[in-house]
């Protein structure tokens, strides 16, 4: 079965200040990579923006008000790193529905893909580190509306950890959380996931993936998944900016290879998401995000 990909073009429809760090070009970028390289143009699914009501139901309503009416303060859109605009909200309610609708469509197809994703700093009550809603938390809520789905994974392998997403579902029995990041990165005070691992400045592919594969063998002892949620961070590459592990352009492929070939295994449906990845050349860029694609068999 062709695996569903999710995009919608506002993914990249953010005006930015001037050398501002964030590469908002590169989520246009890996879809015209993806057409070049053989996918049709007609086979995005294109998500709709998020009711408020469904954030209200996960988030504090007061939170989620201030936000989408512009009247948060300051500190906290500092805190969240994107000067507030009405574009902004129209973005994030769009990408955050695409995991939505990428958790849905998993679980009709066994696989599918978001093009954006990985809001792993927000917190019920605020956001964080250009994250504004946690699309992981409302994807894993979205498949456990599903009767046949009610333990979820979250495996997030960005390279910071997936704090906001361990909160959320900190009391949450039937979403497992496992994050493995760099240990000296941000957020520097860390959250209690269900399995945190800190890596040290410098790893590199094979001390990365051996993690990998332990860590997910561990989960696996302690937690039964019926369903994955697989967040593809690539801030872990070594020409990233925010990094600091040395992670190669393969041991990426490998890695994204592994979490796939675990949902196989177990035959469980899993949705992926891209996650962050900051370079300035967002060709590079989107050559080491397109290796989720590559991983998941959409493209070769
Ligand atoms: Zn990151």
């Amino acid at each position: 079965m062709t695996t569903p990909l999710v995009f919608h073009p506002i993914y990249s429809q953010l005006d930015l200040p001037e050398r501002h760090r964030f590469p908002i070009e590169k989520y246009v970028g890996i879809r015209d990579e993806l057409v070049k390289r053989g996918v049709d143009k007609r086979r995005f699914v294109t998500p709709s923006p998020v009711d408020v009501s469904f954030l209200n139901a996960y988030y504090d309503p007061e939170y989620v008000e201030a936000l989408t009416t512009g009247a948060l303060d300051k500190k906290a859109m500092r805190r969240i790193g994107f000067p507030w605009s009405q574009q902004l909200i129209e973005r994030t309610r769009t990408a955050v529905s695409g995991t939505c609708l990428t958790a849905s469509l998993a679980l009709e197809n066994g696989k599918a893909l978001n093009l954006t994703g990985g809001y792993h700093h927000a917190f019920a009550d605020f956001g964080s580190g250009f994250c504004l809603f946690n699309d992981l938390y409302l994807a894993a809520k979205t498949m456990q509306k599903n009767a046949s789905i009610d333990n979820v994974l979250i495996v997030d392998l960005d390279v910071h950890q997936g704090d906001g997403t361990a909160k959320l579902a900190e009391n949450d029995a039937d979403i497992f959380t496992l994050s493995i990041h760099g240990e000296k990165n941000f957020p520097h005070r860390k959250q209690h996931s269900n399995i945190d691992i800190g890596l040290a400045k410098g790893t590199e592919d094979d001390e990365y993936l051996q993690t990998l594969e332990e860590a997910l063998t561990l989960a696996l002892r302690q937690f039964q998944p019926d369903a994955i949620i697989y967040d593809a961070g690539v801030d872990v590459h070594v020409n990233d900016d925010l990094g600091h592990l040395h992670i190669s352009t393969q041991g990426v492929y490998e890695r994204d290879k592994q979490v796939f070939a675990l949902a196989e295994r177990l035959g469980v449906p899993i949705a992926a998401v891209i996650g962050g990845g900051y370079q300035r050349d967002i060709a590079a860029l989107v050559d080491v995000h397109i290796q989720l694609y590559r991983a998941a068999g959409v493209i070769n």
